[in-house]
């Protein structure tokens, strides 16, 4: 099988399962017992703590391990915003970010909490004069992705943490797409807290984190001992290890990355020369390297991944699947893409495990299958 859907979730390292079998065996005690086991779990958490933090460049203290970004996102949007000084009610969020924190902004804005949004411009760029108009003094926090699960298209993350440092808020980053494919350093990123998930780096599902820079006003939305006092639960101390084990194996990500975006450029460049109407999006804007997010014609993303599925290649579409039906992707609707288009979209998204020959074997296979189809869709339309 040839897997290209990296940004949904990757392979556990062999060493991440080694590590977290060990733990899960041998010490499962609770961290917070004062018994010589519980001890020893604490000591476990407490190295790979320091070990994922060295990692990520922070302090072990700015630290919270969480069940995933998804619980990092809403913990740091509900925890800043109930810190944030009175006449500081407002939230800004971009119009792509991801489906789960979008949810959080309706249910926020639902409960009577002004919403302000920031669009992108076609090619998923952020808007970054809508950004400047929407933070200003009113605002309580900024919740910006760092890179979009869909295009790959990497938000100007230094921009608006400087408006957002200017006009006297909080900028929180959920970096979930870009930890463990571009460098990444929590002391220099500008953000006061910054969402990750282990499963996109080769680490265990349910395990992520959420980096609070030191001294931010924050108050806590799951209540108990742990993790200072800023999220309670008994720590998953097998994921936790699991995840400073992937982050140490992370290795040289600017090579890495090298390496992936001359794979994807090689696919798109392969599949316009083969196949008529071939439309990648983002593609002039500075993307994740491996993340090819496009569209043949206007044939169905269902009709393009059946294919796929029948070459061995796992891919996804850019559609979001609800009950009774397909969805056109909100990142494209954003993006101004019409309906019939976006609910063409397939993402193709590279990682550790794809080759030239993954390249190669798409390139030969693929063309034939779908050219036949866009003949046919092309005398339909005329
Ligand atoms: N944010 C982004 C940008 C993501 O891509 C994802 C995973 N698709 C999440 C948040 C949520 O991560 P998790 O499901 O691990 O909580």
């Amino acid at each position: 099988m040839i897997y290209l859907d990296h940004n949904a979730t990757t392979a556990p390292a062999p060493a991440v399962l080694e590590a977290m079998l060990q733990v899960l065996g041998s010490v499962w005690a609770n961290a917070s017992s004062q018994h010589a086991p519980g001890q020893q779990a604490r000591r476990t958490l407490a190295d790979a703590r320091a070990r994922a933090a060295q990692v990520l460049g922070c302090k072990p203290a700015e630290l919270i391990f969480t069940s995933g970004a998804t619980e990092a996102n809403h913990m740091a949007v509900r925890g800043l915003l109930a810190a944030a000084a009175p006449g500081r009610r407002r939230v800004v969020f971009s119009q792509v970010e991801h489906a789960g924190q979008l949810r959080l902004a309706r249910a926020l804005a639902a409960q009577g909490v002004p919403v302000d949004t920031i669009g992108v411009h076609p090619d998923g760029r952020l808007d970054l004069e809508q950004a400047a108009a929407a933070i200003g003094p009113e605002t309580a926090l900024v919740s910006l992705m760092a890179a979009n699960n869909e295009t790959g298209v990497l938000m100007p993350v230094a921009e608006v943490a400087a408006l957002a440092h200017a006009a006297g808020t909080a900028l929180h980053v959920d970096a979930t797409q870009c930890i463990g494919k571009l460098p990444f350093r929590f002391a220099d990123s500008g953000a006061a807290a910054v969402s990750l998930s282990a499963h996109k780096f080769h680490g265990p599902k349910g395990v992520g984190a959420l980096l609070l820079r030191q001294g931010q006003p924050f108050v806590a939305q799951t209540l108990g001992s742990q993790e200072r006092g800023r999220r309670g639960g008994t720590e998953n101390l097998p994921g936790i290890v699991g995840m400073a084990t992937a982050l140490e194996l992370l290795g040289d990500l600017a090579a890495e990355a090298a390496r992936l975006r001359a794979l994807r450029d090689a696919l798109e460049r392969g599949l316009a020369a083969a196949l008529p109407r071939v439309h990648v999006w983002g593609q002039a804007a500075e993307r994740l390297p491996g993340t090819s997010y496009l569209r043949f014609g206007r044939l169905e993303a269902d009709v393009v991944l059946q294919r796929l599925e029948r070459l061995g290649v796992a891919a996804s579409s850019g559609a979001a699947c609800s009950s009774g039906g397909s969805e056109p992707s909100h990142v494209l609707r954003a993006m101004g893409v019409a309906p019939a288009e976006a609910l063409a979209a397939v993402r193709l998204s590279m990682g550790a495990s794809s080759t030239a020959q993954d390249v190669d074997y798409l390139l030969h296979s693929l063309p034939p299958l779908l050219e036949p189809l866009l003949r046919e869709e092309q005398a339909l339309a005329a």
